[in-house]
């Protein structure tokens, strides 16, 4: 197991490699490694999508993505437990439970955004009822003032069920280092996205995704590390530009799409300027204020200061006008909606992408996936056969 902790020596090569295998160890070393350096201290896995880790975080716990197995893992016991058209991350999240690989935690969080992630809640209690199950509810109409209010609440729920469960307070200040800490992380995300999406050829986004990934397996102290240094390390790594097509990518907020897949899409001639891979760790689009009251800051920022989102409704805003504009900001040829099999919210929210993008005239590629997929040539040739058909129009 790589060690989480990367020094001046390291290169930007070595810190994807580390961060690859922290993403793919299904046995959580780098959280199991934080918690045996010191006594009594607790790891609580979040689902899918945006999860308040500030709050766990703040009670002196660990906050991990336990968010499906990708292919490191076969189904074996929790196909039954679903129907066959369950997306994959479902099972699979179910099945490291099974396996007993989610031992070490104390407890899971679920969150609101659809039905299969509400009855894996179900699921979780039913068979772990020793574990800490937190099901968020977050505010269904955006518009209304009292989405804040309701979210604020929610928050505060939480908190007192934290602290009843870890035997401790979390005070004000508590909750406001923490924030402070995951401002900094997801300030330097947004850096390095905007670098990417500025020079593509200087970082790739299955590099993004490897970098992003990892820190949500480990001390988000020891990413924010990580981080800098690959900030230091970026404007000098020799690239050149390639030609290929400037793509956006779409639909993978929620099951994670294989790496070899992403790094297929580049190969096959797509710069991907942006994406929504890790959306919820990602999720606020400038910091959570500092404030007397970091619960509702929290709120706040959830309702008024977060990108969209397949499973976020908004009725402010529609979710097709925000892909058309990063489009646009972004200078894409394209648009790539990459969905997983099975998954609602994305393949709902494609039928409205398909329009908007007819509309505005932007070329659309679609691509199902499904996390354990091994073999991409079908993926391959669809994306070479897009690219050329941009390129030599
Ligand atoms: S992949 Fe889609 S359907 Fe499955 S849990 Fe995630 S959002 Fe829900």
């Amino acid at each position: 197991m790589a060690t989480t902790q990367v020094d001046s020596t390291a290169t930007l090569d070595s810190i994807f490699e580390t961060c690859r295998e922290i993403g793919q160890d299904m046995e959580f070393s780098a959280a199991k490694q934080w918690q045996q350096g010191a006594p009594g201290r607790k790891v609580f896995g979040c689902f899918q999508i945006y999860s308040p880790v500030e709050l766990i975080h703040a009670a002196g716990a660990l906050p991990i993505a336990v968010v499906g197995a990708g292919n490191q893992l076969e189904i074996a016991h929790a196909d039954s437990r679903f129907q066959s058209f369950v997306c994959s991350i479902v099972k699979s999240t179910l099945e490291l439970g099974l396996t007993s690989r989610l031992k070490f935690l104390e407890g899971m969080f679920f969150h609101s955004i659809c039905d299969p992630a509400r009855n894996l809640a179900s699921v979780f209690v039913r068979n772990f009822p020793e574990m800490f199950i937190e099901y968020v509810h977050f505010p269904q109409n955006l518009a209304s003032p009292l989405g804040k209010q309701y979210l604020e609440n929610e928050y505060q729920r939480i908190v007192g069920n934290l602290e009843t469960r870890l035997g401790r307070k979390i005070t004000t200040d508590d909750l406001n280092a923490s924030i402070a800490l995951y401002n900094q992380i997801r300030g330097l995300l947004r850096e390095i996205y905007e670098i990417r999406a500025n020079r593509p050829h200087m970082i790739g986004a299955a590099e993004t995704f490897l970098l992003t990934r990892a820190g949500t397996l480990m001390a988000p102290e020891e990413h924010l590390k990580m981080l800098q240094i690959v900030m230091d390390l970026l404007p000098k790594r020799p690239s050149r530009p390639k030609d290929r097509i400037r793509v956006v990518l779409e639909g993978s907020f929620c099951e994670l799409p294989p790496v070899p897949l992403i790094e297929t899409l580049e190969e096959a001639g797509c710069y991907i300027l942006d994406d929504d891979f890790f959306r919820g760790w990602r999720w606020f689009t400038s910091d959570v204020p500092i404030q007397s009251n970091p619960l509702a800051a929290l709120a706040e920022s959830y309702c008024d200061r977060s990108y969209y989102s397949g499973v976020k409704h908004d009725s402010r805003e529609t979710k097709s006008g925000h892909l058309i504009q990063m489009a646009k900001e972004r200078k894409a040829d394209a648009v790539i909606i990459q969905a997983a099999k099975f998954c609602e919210p994305a393949l709902f929210d494609y039928a409205l992408y398909r329009k908007a993008l007819d509309d505005a005239n932007i070329p659309h590629l679609l691509l199902e996936f499904e996390e354990k997929g091994w073999i991409f040539d079908r993926a391959r040739s669809e994306v070479e056969t897009f690219v050329e058909s941009l390129m030599f129009d």
